[in-house]
């Protein structure tokens, strides 16, 4: 007999998207021949920038000959394309690292995930509240989060708040904890962390031997100067940080699958009989036993995301995008809504017009202005009052958007 891993059943009823894709398919069914605009997608809409498409077109060349066929490859990834990382991503702001510190992965959700599998499933976690679900539902997997409470919340785990009133900064919590999630550019607040603010987690990091996860698969949609683009800009973070990121959101490789993860090798956790351990060799040998690599394919076509023609692509690309948010955040809050992020990040987080709720304002815009956006409670208790509008459409579709928004208000 098999024993299921129980935690599974705990996240059964944990989904409020699984009610909002009730809900999306019910307006369905009684307007089939609605013209919905989708504002709530994380999806990007704009293709790969050419230069990556004919990199990966060479690569399959190269596979469907004999001379030049390659089976599996490292399973760190190609020295080709952490060579550029290092290059590109860390060296302008003035980070070195080895190659043996960086990990190519198959973009950043499987690494978010497993990562948590080399640490023991006591540890406290710290998850900003709103967050995106999948920093709690892999803790639930692994059994860190214990029960869930009647309004949602997981027994275990310490809710970080980001409010309107303190601007969506996420406050250091008054306890210790193990390891603290941190999402910077921000989904689904679209807030980014200015340094001085990314400073006092590395330092709370530091004096309470925390471990940072960092995601930042948003990172190129950072505009502000004072918005560092790594957490390894901050002095002392590579003794406390590991981050995560991805060619998804920046270069239209949500289909593709590839990005990195950046382990230290001044990182350690502890064991119970308080031995350090470097964290680098034990992702390495996680990785070894539960992956075989990205694909060759897909890590060309992200090595060719460091031409300076991909570069200008992707440049263009996230304006784009940029452009969509600062049109809608303005119009918005031309009607008179209060509209937080945009700024660094593709999202925007929306406060939703008294006395509704966010699942009831994301049923109306559904039903009476047929947009498609997100309630904010599927975030977690914080993100009540809000709804999410994402900057993944078509600058006309945005438009469109706006304007069907303020017929309905
Ligand atoms: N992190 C955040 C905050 C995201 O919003 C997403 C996807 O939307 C991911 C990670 C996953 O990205 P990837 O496509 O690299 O797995």
């Amino acid at each position: 007999m098999a024993l299921l891993n129980e935690h599974f059943l705990k996240l059964s009823d944990n989904s409020l998207f699984s009610e909002i894709e009730k809900k999306v398919n019910s307006f369905k069914v009684i307007h089939p021949k609605a013209d919905l605009i989708h504002l709530g997608t994380e999806d990007v809409i704009l293709p790969i920038p050419a230069t990556a498409a004919d990199a990966m077109q060479r690569a399959i060349d190269e596979m469907g000959k004999e001379s030049t066929f390659r089976g599996y490859g490292p399973v760190k990834g190609y020295n080709f394309l952490i060579d550029a990382i290092l290059k590109n991503d860390y060296a302008p702001y003035g980070i070195q690292f080895e190659p043996g510190e960086i990990f190519i992965n198959d973009g950043a959700k499987c690494d978010i995930g497993n990562i948590g599998n080399i640490l023991r499933h006591d540890n406290t976690i710290g998850i900003t509240d709103p967050t995106h679900p999948m920093y709690i539902n892999s803790s639930v997997l692994s059994g860190r989060t214990g029960e869930m409470e009647k309004d949602g919340s997981w027994s275990n785990v310490i809710y970080i708040p980001c409010r309107e009133s303190n601007h969506f900064i996420p406050e250091l919590p008054s306890q210790r904890v193990d390891i603290v999630y941190l999402c910077y550019p921000n989904n689904p607040t679209g807030i980014a962390l200015p340094r001085h603010e990314l400073k006092k987690w590395v330092n709370y990091a530091l004096e309470n031997d925390t471990l940072l996860i960092c995601d930042s698969t948003y990172k190129a949609y950072i505009q502000g100067s004072d918005i560092p683009h790594s957490i390894y800009e901050i002095k002392g973070a590579r003794k406390v940080a590991i981050e995560i990121c991805s060619f998804s959101k920046c270069a239209g490789f949500t289909g593709i699958r590839c990005g990195y993860t950046t382990v230290p090798k001044e990182l350690t956790a502890v064991t119970l009989s308080g031995e350090r351990v470097q964290l680098n060799p034990i992702w390495e040998q996680y990785q070894k036993i539960r992956y075989n690599g990205t694909s060759y394919i897909s890590q060309k076509g992200a090595e060719a995301l460091y031409s300076p023609e991909a570069k200008e692509q992707i440049r263009k690309n996230i304006i784009y995008y940029m452009n969509n948010a600062r049109m809608i955040k303005k119009a918005l809050e031309n009607m008179g809504l209060k509209v937080y992020g945009g700024k660094d990040a593709p999202y925007l987080w929306v406060k939703v017009p008294r006395p509704l709720s966010s699942m009831k304002f994301f049923e109306k815009l559904l039903f009476d202005a047929q947009i498609l956006s997100t309630p904010g409670i599927a975030y977690g208790s914080g993100g009540e009052g809000f709804i999410r509008l994402t900057a993944f459409e078509r600058k006309e579709r945005c438009e469109e958007a706006v304007q069907r928004i303020c017929r309905y208000l």
